[in-house]
């Protein structure tokens, strides 16, 4: 197979930083005010890669202060001159998208494939897409006035992609932003500190400060910022909308999913399987609209259990660098022991379990890809996002009965529906609860969709003229005619 990733350039940045990274604020590296730094390492081995500055409150209002003083020049700046700034930022990411990629994978233990191929590529898409928006934004948003200091929450599965999700639209919109990557995942969003730097934008634009939930809590608490945009768990979600309640700031939230992949009898099966490989084995089946929940029309349900069972033999499981592997690490070991035990809890509610026999590498944080069988509808595995590489499937007769499965969730977020009849696959999609539906395909993400989903997955857009919307104000101008003539 091909030779793994040469992460050389990669040790050597981080050790041109001393394996040691404050926050960026104001345009610069600071010292946190406590003193304060955590550890992130690698998933795939358990090697501790740096020490990360944790912000505290005294932090926080120096970033929000930074954020607030240069909003007024920020607005200030045609639509034109910001795009110039989001034009350079892609292009940086393009120069350098093979250390991000490399970066990416040590910090997350996602699959350099992946990060390669998918989460950096992305990335760039994001920012060029944005540069347009920025540029359109006197002609497309007339009588919208940007939010103010956005605070920024992100989540450890697309550390980067959630990045580039969050900060292009805030800056393209005219906003300057406080944002916190996860605890787990924090070195992309510092090495994109570093060519903030490198194309000059302005000190201030862009504050990144990281920290575990409370520097999160701080964010969302504080009475300097006008918006908070949160990636994240569901109950995180629920405890941010709880906190903003009594503020004046606009919020908009994407949570979790437990997304339904109904498969009718009629479906071509070969590509319904590839389809789950990506529904629920990219990224180890850490993304919030993996196609987690198998619905299978009973008459095919034992051709095409037995056809996944074959292509997940085939998965390659191990070092997330090497380039022919299919599934990485896990991000975190309470993620891993929370996978192992929601699994081990479907058992005992009478799921059947497989899983491939192929041995998992002796050290680091590994899930074997997992197929869960005779699942009841009421399971906590049918019910809950288990955000690990793990199927569960069910089975039903007739389209009605698909719609009733795959809105028997308290999520709404995507929906995967395979079936050579476009009248019933756009039937189903309609009476289908998800903020996106596909038909016979799957994750298919692009920077001009509105990405979301409602209900207990959250309610805001990311991505095209809708994600725009979340970042700006509606701000009528109304002039009192000079005279009147009647
Ligand atoms: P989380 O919600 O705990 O963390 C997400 C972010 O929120 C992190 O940056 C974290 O530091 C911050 N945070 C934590 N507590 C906070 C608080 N009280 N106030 C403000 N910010 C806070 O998610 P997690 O523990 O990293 O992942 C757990 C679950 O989240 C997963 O199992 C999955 O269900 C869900 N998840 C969803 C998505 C998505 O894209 N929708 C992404 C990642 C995780």
């Amino acid at each position: 197979g091909p030779a793994p990733e040469d992460p050389k350039e990669t040790e050597r940045w981080l050790d041109g930083h001393h394996r040691r990274f404050d926050l960026f604020i104001n345009g610069e590296w600071r010292k946190p005010s406590s003193d304060e730094y955590f550890t992130t390492s690698n998933p795939a081995n358990g090697d501790k890669i740096a020490d990360i500055a944790q912000a505290t409150a005294a932090d926080i209002n120096a970033a929000v202060a930074a954020a607030r003083k240069a909003l007024p020049a920020w607005q200030a700046l045609s639509g034109h001159q910001r795009a110039r700034y989001l034009y350079a930022l892609a292009r940086q990411v393009q120069k350098h998208s093979r250390h991000l990629a490399v970066l990416e994978t040590i910090d997350n233990g996602k699959t350099i494939r992946e990060s390669r191929d998918l989460d950096i590529p992305l990335v760039a898409r994001h920012f060029y897409h944005h540069a347009g928006w920025a540029q359109l934004l006197e002609s497309e948003f007339r009588g919208y006035k940007p939010c103010g200091v956005v605070g920024q929450i992100i989540p450890w599965n697309f550390p980067l992609l959630m990045f580039a999700w969050k900060v292009a639209p805030a800056l393209a919109a005219g906003n300057t932003v406080v944002i916190k990557p996860a605890e787990y995942t924090p070195l992309t969003a510092l090495a994109m500190a570093e060519l903030a730097m490198e194309i000059d934008l302005p000190p201030g634009v862009l504050n990144i400060v990281n920290g575990d939930g409370r520097t999160g809590a701080l964010i969302t608490e504080h009475e300097g910022i006008d918006k908070i945009a949160f990636t994240g768990s569901t109950e995180v979600g629920r405890i941010i909308r709880k906190s903003t309640a009594a503020s004046a700031k606009k919020l908009s939230l994407e949570l979790g999913g437990k997304s339904p992949f109904i498969v009718f009898d009629d479906a071509d099966l070969d590509s319904a399987v590839e389809g789950l490989v990506d529904g629920i084995w990219l990224n180890q089946g850490q993304v919030c609209c993996a196609g987690s929940r198998l619905l299978v029309q009973e008459r095919v349900a034992d051709v095409l259990h037995e056809k996944i069972r074959t292509r997940m033999k085939t998965l390659r499981i191990g070092s997330p660098l090497d380039k022919s592997v299919d599934i990485g690490a896990i991000v975190a070991p309470v993620q891993l022991e929370r996978i192992r035990s929601l699994v081990d809890q479907g058992v005992a509610e009478g799921a059947t379990c497989w899983q491939p026999s192929s041995a998992l590498p002796a050290k680091g944080l590994y899930f074997p890809p997992t197929l869960l069988t005779d699942v009841q509808p009421t399971a906590t595995v049918a019910q809950e996002e288990i955000f690990g590489p793990v199927l569960t499937s069910m089975t039903f007769r007739t389209p009605a009965e698909a719609v009733e499965l795959s809105n028997n969730t308290a999520y709404g977020l995507a929906a995967s529906i395979w079936s050579e009849s476009i009248n019933v696959a756009l039937d189903v999609a309609s009476q289908v609860k998800a903020g996106v539906v596909w038909v016979n395909s799957t994750n298919l993400f692009d920077a001009s969709c509105g990405f979301g989903g409602y209900r207990e997955s959250g309610y805001g857009r990311e991505g095209g003229r809708e994600g725009m919307y979340e970042y700006l104000e509606p701000a009528w101008l109304t002039e009192k005619p000079k005279s009147s003539s009647t």
